[in-house]
């Protein structure tokens, strides 16, 4: 797995993911949070754009509006309690470095399977 972050495009939309069954940080991390702040550094203020609040989760997002030959990954970004509820689509500050957690689209274990199809049950 390439945990390569990459910078955010002016334009692109997320939304986020939700998790419904047991979601592991990668081996060697107590969760999603310390995993990101461990790649990229610490963090204080959420990096959802417009936003200001405390970072308290490393939270699950997706792009939205992909074609049909776009990356459907999930990826990790620090935010706040109130960001990690939001239904809507929404922009991230260019310094949200998302680290990208998964490829949906090659599911590897029963438990990738179950995360594919709850995915897309939310799309
Ligand atoms: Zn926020």
């Amino acid at each position: 797995m390439n945990y390569t972050p990459f910078k955010v495009g002016a334009i692109m939309k997320y939304k986020n993911v939700r998790i419904t069954v047991d979601d592991k940080p990668p081996e060697g991390f107590k969760s999603f949070l310390e995993f990101h702040e461990k790649k990229r550094g610490h963090t204080a203020i959420c990096k959802v754009k417009g936003c200001t609040n405390e970072v308290v989760v490393g939270a699950h997002v997706k792009k939205v509006k992909l074609r049909a030959n776009q990356d459907p990954s999930w990826y990790i970004i620090p935010m706040c309690a109130e960001c990690d509820k939001r239904e809507d689509e929404f922009e991230l500050n260019t310094d949200a470095f998302p680290i990208k957690i998964r490829n949906i689209k090659q599911p590897t274990t029963t438990i990738a399977v179950q995360l594919f199809v709850n995915c897309m049950g939310n799309v």
